[in-house]
């Protein structure tokens, strides 16, 4: 529980450009802290005493979700083992997008020989370039694979950043575009009168949010022209290997596919 406030803490403290480094040793000293046998990281490649609760302002911290060591969560290690098993034996060469780069993955995907990677982010100290992602400068049909994980809910005009990485997709290219979903609700839920943090902390329970995402999540990447493939790692899973990995099951990995013919 100590090493757990030292975070929030230090989010407080440190200049944003300085604080990559420093998350960096803390992680370390926390990662030697918890080593044991019970749990493996995929992300890190290496095996704890257990997985770290953890939850963002405004949820309940969740048990068993966080790497010691790298950060990962459950949707960052269910993604890697993911993308482990479809990229490493590509025999072609790809150019990925990551959005809002998560440290670990992006370490991973720029030591890979068969791709050629970038990371963007509006304003993230670890992406290589500055993107807003309802107007990115790439051309029409650039990108093999794009990334971007939880980012959506947090941009007001989500369809815009859609139809964007739709174009500069390849066709037969994919994004993987995984969002919170609350499996309660049919309709995802905006509130466009909530346009200051104060009124999207009454309305959302998050400062920075501008939507959740309810069951229709699928529709939507579907109205965009995306082929959906949900792929339900989080079930196909072992009892064993979730826990292992700690990978919940109801995870799943929403695939789209620019068709073939959308040039
Ligand atoms: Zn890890």
């Amino acid at each position: 529980m100590y090493l757990n406030i030292i975070r929030p803490i230090g989010k407080i403290l440190l200049p944003k450009s300085l604080r990559p480094f420093f998350v960096s040793i803390y992680f370390g000293l926390r990662g030697f802290f918890y080593r044991g046998k019970e749990v493996y990281c995929p992300c890190c490649e290496r095996s704890y005493r257990k997985f770290l609760p953890y939850g963002i302002i405004g949820e309940k911290p969740r048990d068993d979700a966080q790497c010691p060591k790298c950060g990962s969560v459950e949707r960052h290690r269910m993604l890697w083992l993911y993308l482990k098993k479809n990229l490493e034996n590509h025999d072609v060469q790809l150019k990925i997008l990551h959005i809002a780069p998560e440290n670990i993955l992006q370490s991973k995907m720029k030591h890979m020989k068969n791709i050629e990677y970038v990371s963007a982010d509006i304003d993230s100290p670890l992406a290589m370039v500055k993107m807003d992602i309802t107007d990115i400068d790439s051309a029409d049909n650039s990108f093999d694979v794009i990334l971007c994980s939880h980012v959506l809910e947090y941009v007001f005009d989500d369809m815009k950043a859609l139809a964007e990485f739709k174009r500069i997709l390849k066709p037969e290219g994919y994004a993987i575009l995984q969002s919170k979903i609350e499996q309660n609700r049919d309709k995802t839920f905006e509130d466009r009168e909530a346009d200051t943090s104060q009124k999207k902390m009454d309305v959302f329970g998050q400062p920075d949010l501008h939507r959740i995402y309810g069951k229709d999540f699928i529709d939507r990447l579907q109205s965009s022209g995306f082929e959906i493939c949900v792929e339900k790692y989080g079930d196909i899973l072992s009892l064993k290997d979730r826990n292992k990995f700690g990978i919940k099951s109801g995870e799943y990995i929403y695939k789209c596919i620019k068709p073939a013919w959308q040039v």
